[in-house]
């Protein structure tokens, strides 16, 4: 049988499978698996040579049961609605799971950046806001980077939604720069968030940091800033890789050189003293935490069985597929969901959001030390269910996260 790789038909069977084992109300269950609203739009944008082009995009609030909706943008030339689908489902468990105040959302531009000057990618992040600034709010649903965005595209749309305004409106986005709001701490919070998840699974499992080998898919923001952390944790990479393949030595890669051959080089192919190898050869590579920190879909039916890490730690949305799941969970590999995993983002978003809106801005300690205790607190509520219902824990992150948006869907009275 040809594997289901469209995202949101995986995102509703992880769903489907949690609610059987929750027992969920059958009407509950239907309205949890579809988002609330859906906005498209077109977006003309006045290019560098006097021509205009209109790009597409989108907005899509799964679920504000538990508060204004959260998630960020994407700009991809490959992006789909199905996939903004899938994100914003996974944007609702991923803020229910890390227990922030936040339903979930997603927004994506099809369009290719690497094609575009500053001025057109500017106009065009204007002209989204432009097109769906009423859909938007800080009380209502606030946008953040994702894929091919940044703090730039950020500062750009919290400007235009501010004139729109009439009056400066930092809360209504996050991942700002940090002289306009933005929060300290933001900018690796989301490998930070995975190294806090990694740290309990290695105690939980009896793993110690120390000499603990890993392997790293992708080497973007989310990757190269995982290797820096874990790297002071004592942990040695093995192996990293980018989008044209990657790279391999025994006794662990400099985190910083590889980072600048990289932007040096394009890719971290060729850096110097190292075995090159693919992704496929990274994935498989023999050590104790395995991070996929680039797309969806990389470990699927095909390739589950070559997997030997202990601990999969899914720093990326979407890498596993459910065939995939079910052959590391029967081989007995730890697997840290991703909605669980990579909450150390939206987590410093919302602590981003809480400091707009008191007008107080924290250290980063004080940023650090309330991420960890919540992704602390997020991993055991996980790992406490998975024992207690003896399932994997990605089902278990979903019986944690659907409990608690079932429960705030049927005391508003919506069921
Ligand atoms: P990024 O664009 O900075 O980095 C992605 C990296 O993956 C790049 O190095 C790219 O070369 C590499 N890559 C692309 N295709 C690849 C392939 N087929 N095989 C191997 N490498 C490939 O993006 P990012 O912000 O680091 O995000 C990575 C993942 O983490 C995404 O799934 C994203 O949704 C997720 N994520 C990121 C954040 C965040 O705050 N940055 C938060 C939550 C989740």
């Amino acid at each position: 049988m040809t594997e289901q790789l469209n995202p949101f038909k995986i995102a509703q069977a992880q769903l489907d499978k949690a609610a059987e084992k929750l027992n969920l109300d059958s009407q509950m269950h239907a309205f949890l698996r579809e988002p609330m609203r859906e906005l498209s739009v077109s977006i003309p944008v006045k290019m560098d040579d006097g021509s205009t082009k209109t790009f597409k995009g989108f907005r899509i609030q799964y679920n504000d049961a538990r508060g204004p909706t959260k998630g960020g943008i994407r700009f991809h030339p490959q992006e789909t609605i199905d996939t903004v689908r899938a994100l914003s489902a996974w944007m609702t468990w991923k803020c229910a799971v890390a227990d922030i105040p936040f339903g979930g959302s997603k927004g994506g531009i099809i369009c290719d950046t690497k094609q575009m000057s500053q001025g057109e990618i500017e106009r065009l992040s204007r002209g989204y806001i432009d097109q769906i600034w009423s859909f938007i709010g800080p009380e209502k649903d606030i946008p953040a980077p994702d894929v091919y965005t940044n703090p730039q595209i950020m500062a750009w749309m919290m400007d235009e939604y501010s004139k729109i305004r009439g009056h400066n409106v930092p809360g209504i986005i996050t991942g700002k720069p940090i002289p306009l709001g933005g929060s300290l701490g933001r900018g690796d919070a989301t490998a930070m968030g995975v190294v806090y998840t990694i740290r309990e699974a290695a105690k939980v499992l009896g793993i110690d940091l120390k000499g603990a080998t890993v392997a790293i898919q992708g080497y973007g923001n989310a990757g190269y800033h995982l290797a820096r952390l874990l790297t002071n944790q004592g942990c040695k990479i093995i192996a990293v890789t980018d989008s044209k393949g990657g790279i391999s030595r025994e006794d662990g890669l400099d985190w910083k050189a590889t980072k600048e051959h990289k932007d040096r080089t394009g890719s971290v192919i060729g850096y110097p003293g190292t075995k090159q190898l693919t992704n496929e050869e990274c994935l498989a590579v023999k050590c104790d935490f395995l991070v996929p920190a680039a797309l969806e879909n990389q470990i699927t039916g095909k390739n589950a069985s070559n997997i030997k890490a202990k601990i999969v730690a899914e720093a990326a949305n979407g890498p596993v597929t459910p065939e995939a799941d079910e052959i590391l969970y029967k081989r007995g590999v730890f697997q840290i969901p991703d909605f669980l995993c990579n909450a150390g983002g939206v987590t410093v978003s919302y602590f981003e959001w809480v400091q707009n809106i008191y007008g107080y801005y924290w250290s980063e300690e004080e940023v650090y030390e309330r991420l960890d205790k919540k992704m602390t607190k997020a991993f055991y509520d996980v790992y406490e269910m998975a024992k207690k219902e003896d399932v994997d824990n990605r089902t278990a992150a979903y019986m944690v996260a659907v409990n608690r948006v079932a429960e705030a869907v049927k005391l508003r009275g919506w069921i």
